[in-house]
């Protein structure tokens, strides 16, 4: 007992002062959980994803199992992991290929609803997320850019307000949580509607916080860390989208096509997607 006491005292810090019973294996299992929870709440998600491959892998040890399986990575495991530096949300991120929610709802709509994966396309892909950079890749071929204003992972450094790419490039423009960023999302979308051709869409996600407003919230005056986050929900966010995205989506020539797709997933619990989550596919109709 005093062997076991002595290793409980070097992960003690993990168990905010109440002891765990059971045998050491219990021990270090709930102490990597915590860890893992701790890291998750912790580190911004762009050093997550460069210390993930093989963290997150050995990580996934111990979620084996078959209870929830990602689309994307195709691994199973008995569950996701939790995701969320305020609120974890339980259930959220895949260990193997990092992607959330909302990467696989976007993944099956594009492989259930789209010809996305039926043939090789130009595709722009803006804030590239990790979990898909390689998948497309091998779809698309050259026909595949990547592109952001800071990211490592983008090929191309652009200013979404100015793209340096010639009208009617791409059959397929990606753009998720970017919007919420940006300093004008009528010009970005307005862009995005230019270097698409006639009959191309874009996928173009955006976070909605509860309760969602009529009208998207957004002041240029409101610049400080922690008002950004009581307004707009997060700190780095210069405006709230309310329940007009649709309509400011529209205003850029691009003809919003909201889709409640996930609605009707027969497997979503199985995929970890919340069914509530509308894709706003918007097309450029001529
Ligand atoms: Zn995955």
């Amino acid at each position: 007992m005093a062997l076991r006491a002595e290793k409980f005292d070097k992960v003690a810090p993990f168990f905010n002062g109440q002891r765990p019973f059971g045998p050491p294996e219990a021990v270090i299992f709930a102490a990597v959980k915590k860890i893992i929870a701790l890291l998750i709440r912790y580190v911004p998600r762009k050093h997550l994803l460069r210390l993930s491959a093989v963290g997150l892998r050995v990580v996934g040890l111990f979620y084996a199992g078959n209870q929830v399986e990602c689309p994307v990575c195709r691994h199973t495991y008995r569950k996701f992991l939790p995701y969320g530096r305020i609120n974890p949300r339980p259930n959220a991120l895949c260990p193997s290929c990092l992607s959330l929610e909302r990467h696989r709802l976007i993944w099956l709509y594009l492989r259930e609803r789209t010809s996305f994966f039926q043939r090789p396309m130009d595709v722009l892909h803006v804030a590239p997320e990790q979990c898909f950079i390689k998948a497309f890749e091998k779809q698309h071929g050259d026909g595949y850019v990547t592109a952001d204003l800071e990211s490592p992972l983008a090929k191309v450094k652009m200013d979404i307000h100015h793209m340096p790419f010639a009208d009617r490039s791409f059959d397929v423009v990606l753009c998720n949580h970017v919007l919420e960023h940006v300093d004008n999302d009528i010009q970005a979308m307005t862009e995005i509607h230019r270097v698409l051709r006639p009959g191309g869409f874009a996928i173009l996600q955006v976070p909605f916080f509860a309760p969602v407003p009529d009208a998207t919230v957004e002041d240029p005056t409101i610049t400080g860390a922690r008002e950004r986050e009581i307004h707009f929900g997060q700190d780095d966010h210069v405006r709230k989208f309310g329940k007009d995205y649709a309509g400011r989506i529209n205003r850029s020539g691009l003809v919003a096509q909201p889709d409640s797709f996930a609605k009707e997933l027969q497997d979503a619990a199985r995929y970890g997607i919340s069914q509530e989550e509308v894709i706003y596919k918007a097309v450029r109709a001529h």
